[in-house]
C-alpha cells in the first residue's frame, strides 16, 4: 500500500478496501505513516465521504487501535448513552445513577470539555476526591458491585481516534459525518457495551445546526453499530438554549443533586427521561417507553438513583457528603447579572456564544492541557418562552477574575433576544430514529 495512491483514490471518490484502512490506521498509529499524509487523507474523506463497508471496517480499526473493553462476565445488560455535546447538558450525570439504579449495568467512558461545550469528567471532578482514572480491573470489581462506573479514557483506550481527532482538530477536518461517526462508535463499541442510545444534539449550542445533518448522523452511526452486532439508536434533542440552569462545573453537579432528589428543571427531566428510557426499553427491562417512565419515577422517588450516585461517588474516592452539604462543592467568589434591556419575551438565545462566555470566565479550555476552574459559571434565569420584566435577571453569573467577567458580560449581553412577541416553545424531542435491530 503506498498512501500516496490512497488519497488519489479518495480523491477521486472511490472507495478504500478493507485492508488498506487497516493497514493506515495500524502504520498511523505505530508513527510509520506521516501526519502530512493522513491530513490529506482526511480532507479527501471529508470531501468525498466513506461508504457502508468503509465505515465500518474505519471505525473497526480504530476500537482495535488499543484495549477493547469486554463485559460480558458480568451479569445484566450493559447499556450506554453518549451525546454529541451541548451546553449545560449534564444529563450523563443524572442518567448513569438512574439507569443503574433501574438495573442496567453502565460501563460510562466520558471525554472533557473542549471549545463551547463541557465535559463529564470534568464536572465529575469538581466533587472532592473524585477520581476519573480507573484500570480495566478496577473498572470491572465496581460495575459487579454497583453496576456503574464513570471513567475517562486511558492512553491503551482507542488510541487511533486520539491522534486523528488531534489532527483533525488542526486541518478543519472535525465536521465530517463519517468521521465524526467513526470516531464517536470507536470509541463506544470498545466500551464493551450492548445497547447503546445517542443523544444527538440540534441547534445553535451543537455540532449539528440543522435536524437533516443530526439525522444523517444519527443514520450512520446506528448502521454501524448494526454491521458490528450492537443495539444503537439515536435519539435527536434540542440545543437552541442550555439545558437545564446551569452552566459550569460544580454547578452542574449541584444542578444533578437536585434532580436525582426529584427536583430537576423540566426541559432537564424532559430529554433525561426520554434518553433513560430508551435504554431500558431496548435492554428489556421496560416493556414500554411509559414502563420505563414508571421504573424511573419509582428510582428517583424512593431515593434509589440518588444512593446509586451516593455509591458510585464513594468507589471513585469522592466525598459523598456533597449530596447533603452542597457548600463542599467548589464555588467563585463573586456574582453579578445580566439584566433584560427591555421588557418582553425571551425569544432565543445564542447557546455556542453562552458556552464560549463560560469558557472565557474559566470554565473552558482552549488546549487540552489547559485547567479548568470548577467554581465559576453560569445560571439562566429565563428560558426560550417565558416573560421578562426590564431590569429583570436573565443570566446569574459567578466569577472569579474582574477582567474575565468583563470579556465574558459583553458576550452575554449579546447572547439572548427579548422580543415583543410570546415564541414557540422549543420542541425538547425532535425524535428517535429506530434502533439497528
Ligand atoms: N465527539 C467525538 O468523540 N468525536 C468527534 O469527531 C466529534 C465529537
Amino acid at each position: 500500500m503506498r498512501v500516496v495512491d490512497l488519497i488519489h483514490a479518495k480523491r477521486r471518490g472511490e472507495a478504500l478496501s478493507a485492508p488498506d484502512i487497516r493497514s493506515l490506521v495500524d502504520g498511523y498509529v505505530a508513527g510509520r505513516v506521516p501526519d502530512y499524509q493522513v491530513s490529506a487523507l482526511l480532507m479527501a474523506i471529508f470531501f468525498q465521504g466513506m461508504d457502508r463497508e468503509e465505515l465500518t471496517v474505519l471505525t473497526e480499526a480504530m476500537m482495535r487501535s488499543g484495549e477493547v473493553y469486554d463485559w460480558s462476565d458480568i451479569d445484566g445488560v450493559k447499556a450506554d448513552k453518549h451525546s454529541t455535546g451541548g451546553v449545560g447538558d449534564k444529563v450523563s450525570l443524572i442518567l448513569a445513577p438512574l439507569a443503574a439504579a433501574c438495573g442496567l449495568v453502565v460501563p460510562m467512558v466520558s471525554g472533557r470539555g473542549l471549545g463551547h461545550t463541557g465535559g463529564t469528567l470534568d464536572k465529575l471532578e469538581t466533587i472532592p476526591g473524585f477520581h476519573v482514572q480507573l484500570s480495566r480491573a478496577r473498572m470491572r470489581r465496581q460495575l459487579q458491585k454497583i453496576g456503574v462506573a464513570m471513567a475517562g479514557q486511558s492512553e491503551k483506550f482507542v488510541p487511533a481516534d486520539k491522534k486523528l481527532y488531534a489532527l483533525r482538530d488542526v486541518t478543519a477536518t472535525v465536521e465530517s459525518i463519517p468521521l465524526i461517526a467513526t470516531s464517536i462508535m470507536s470509541k463506544k463499541l470498545a466500551e464493551g457495551c450492548g445497547v447503546l442510545v445517542l443523544d444527538i444534539k440540534v441547534g445553535n449550542g451543537a455540532f449539528m445546526a440543522r435536524a437533516a445533518d443530526a439525522r444523517r448522523l444519527g443514520k450512520t452511526m446506528i448502521e454501524i453499530g448494526k454491521s458490528m452486532g450492537r443495539r444503537v439508536s439515536a435519539t435527536l434533542t434540542d440545543m437552541n438554549q442550555p439545558l437545564g440552569r446551569a452552566v459550569g462545573h460544580a454547578n452542574e453537579v449541584l444542578e444533578a443533586i437536585e434532580a436525582l432528589q426529584g427536583r430537576c428543571p423540566p426541559d432537564l427531566e424532559r430529554v433525561t427521561y426520554a434518553l433513560t428510557a430508551r435504554m431500558l426499553t431496548m435492554a428489556g427491562l421496560a416493556a414500554s417507553p411509559r414502563d420505563a417512565k414508571r421504573m424511573i419515577q419509582r428510582a428517583i422517588g424512593s431515593g434509589a438513583a440518588l444512593e446509586k450516585f451516593g455509591q458510585l461517588i464513594e468507589a471513585q474516592g469522592g466525598d459523598r457528603r456533597v449530596l447533603d452539604e452542597p457548600w463542599r462543592l467548589p464555588t467563585a467568589p463573586r456574582e453579578a447579572v445580566i439584566p433584560a434591556p427591555r421588557p418582553g419575551w425571551l425569544g432565543g438565545f445564542d447557546t455556542r456564544q453562552i458556552g464560549l462566555a463560560a469558557a472565557v470566565l474559566g470554565a473552558g479550555r482552549a488546549t487540552k492541557e489547559d485547567s479548568i476552574d470548577p467554581g465559576v459559571g453560569l445560571a439562566i434565569e429565563v428560558k426560550i418562552g417565558q416573560r421578562v420584566d426590564k431590569g429583570q435577571p436573565v443570566i446569574t453569573v459567578r466569577y472569579r477574575k474582574e477582567s474575565a467577567w468583563q470579556s465574558a458580560s459583553k458576550m452575554l449581553e449579546q447572547a439572548f433576544e427579548v422580543g415583543q412577541e410570546p415564541p414557540r416553545p422549543p420542541r425538547l424531542v425532535l425524535g428517535t430514529l429506530p434502533a439497528s435491530h
